[in-house]
């Protein structure tokens, strides 16, 4: 196929067209009495918590969750946490405790400084970083829990400053896994609610009686809480729509065929809608990933989701050379981009789009998702052209400072006058032409 044929392929569907499967539509039948596509049931939902505020979230709770709140339910509670602490293995708590040691340690290098510098005569101009004063964590945990993504996002915000940090989990029969709660206290959550979905991001978007109402909100989370952060972008900030993962290899021909395969099923294990793309420009390992693939994927415990995945978005491409495999992988703006090349840091500056790069053979993804450092929450879908990894700017906001002495405005009064006046707004020429005249 050509190459239009090959980028139309590398490029993502955006998310309004994505569908439910036909069977969860029909569940949603019977469960909401109308049929109704992901973006309409959100929109129902979003709009019922908004105004009805907790009894909303108890009811889609007891609707989708299956779960009988009262609003006194939504916290965990100190003997929840207590029984999580006993259930943990401690083996696996200290892995937690490094990773976020290492996410810490790297995030606090990413810390951006305010600043002011002097100008003419006695004028200061500046800019102050102001953490934000509450966020709200989204942790998803429908079919898998991640208390990777708890320290992903409440690490950075801790470090940021922000002053509090509140957390959504999805329960299940009511519970949040142990590891979660860990991570989440660990890192400095103040209050983590057992709710999931739309409801959970409405509820931190607007507020209810119970929920206090958050000025950001990060984290993952299927396709209903990713339209639900779409449509409440406005009436608080959000950190990017964050759908199903991706991987893309760039793969020369010293890559271990065994390994690029390997990387591949990472990401399609995730979930249906994930996508592993190999782009080579060696005809010979491409025909090797694929036969390796289909062995290393027989084997997997989650063979049935990564088959879905791969049937759906797996994709071998043979390039003519690496540098129309790098403008390839630049038009698919894959979430996590592999190198894995005889010389990868020689490629790293055609990288364009991508949210992580993992350089070399001794990279692999995984690395990234759970221990190295760097954040895992990342841009998918082909919004990697224009969104950033999820880091401690997020969670802060620019404020300008200016300052200027009667001097140094009188030296530059005739020009604002003039401009406003161009632009019609005399209340604004007056407030400098009046300070001018006091001279
Ligand atoms: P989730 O927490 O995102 O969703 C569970 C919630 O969705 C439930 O509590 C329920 O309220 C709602 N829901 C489920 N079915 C529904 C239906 N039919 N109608 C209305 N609402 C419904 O958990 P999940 O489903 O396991 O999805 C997790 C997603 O997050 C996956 O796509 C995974 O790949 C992604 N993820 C991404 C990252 C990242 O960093 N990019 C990390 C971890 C997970």
């Amino acid at each position: 196929v050509g190459e239009y044929a090959i980028e139309k392929m590398l490029t993502k569907a955006s998310f309004d067209e994505v569908e439910l499967s036909p069977k969860i539509r029909e569940a949603n039948k019977k469960t909401f009495g109308r049929d109704m596509t992901a973006a309409e049931l959100v929109r129902q939902i979003v709009g019922d918590v908004r105004r009805e505020g907790d009894a909303a979230v108890i009811r889609y709770t007891h609707l989708i969750d299956r779960v009988d709140y009262k609003p006194e339910d939504f916290l965990v509670t100190e003997a929840e946490y207590e029984a999580a602490e006993k259930a943990a293995d401690p083996a696996v708590v200290e892995s937690l405790r490094k990773a976020a040691e290492n996410v810490r340690r790297y995030h606090q290098e990413q810390k951006p400084n305010s600043w002011m510098t002097y100008r003419e005569k006695g004028s200061i101009l500046g800019q102050s970083i102001i953490p934000l004063d509450r966020v709200g964590i989204y942790v998803p945990g429908g079919t898998a829990a991640y208390p990777s993504s708890v320290i992903m996002n409440a690490v950075p915000a801790s470090v940021a400053g922000v002053g509090e940090i509140i957390m959504m989990v999805p329960p299940k029969n009511g519970k949040i896994n142990p590891y979660v709660l860990i991570a989440a206290r660990a890192a400095g959550v103040k209050k983590i609610y057992k709710i999931g979905g739309a409801q959970a991001i409405a509820a931190m978007a607007f507020g209810t009686e119970t929920i206090p109402r958050v000025d950001k909100i990060t984290g993952p989370g299927n396709i209903f809480v990713t339209l639900a952060k779409k449509e409440v972008y406005g009436h608080v900030d959000i950190d990017m729509l964050a759908g199903p993962s991706e991987i893309l290899i760039v793969a020369d021909k010293t890559a271990d065929p065994v390994y690029t395969a390997a990387d591949m099923l990472s990401q399609a294990e995730h979930d249906p809608l994930a996508s592993s793309i190999v782009i080579t420009d060696d005809a010979e390992l491409a025909e090797k990933v694929a036969k390796e693939a289909e062995k290393q994927l027989a084997a997997l415990p989650r063979r049935e989701i990564a088959q879905a995945s791969i049937d759906r978005n797996g994709l071998i491409v043979v390039a003519d050379d690496m540098m129309q495999a790098m403008r390839f992988a630049n038009v698919s703006a894959p979430e996590h981009m592999e190198l894995l090349t005889a010389q990868p840091f020689q490629l790293l500056p055609y990288v364009r789009h991508a949210g992580a790069v993992f350089l070399g053979a001794y990279s692999p993804e995984p690395l990234g998702d759970y221990f190295a450092g760097p954040n895992h929450v990342l841009p998918t879908g082909g919004t990697a052209r224009y969104y950033s990894v999820l880091n401690v700017e997020t969670f802060m906001k620019r404020t300008s400072i200016i300052s200027y002495t009667q001097p140094a405005l009188s030296d530059v009064s005739e020009d604002i006058i003039r401009l406003a006046e161009t632009e019609g707004l005399q209340a604004h020429a007056n407030a400098i032409r009046i300070r001018r005249e006091q001279k």
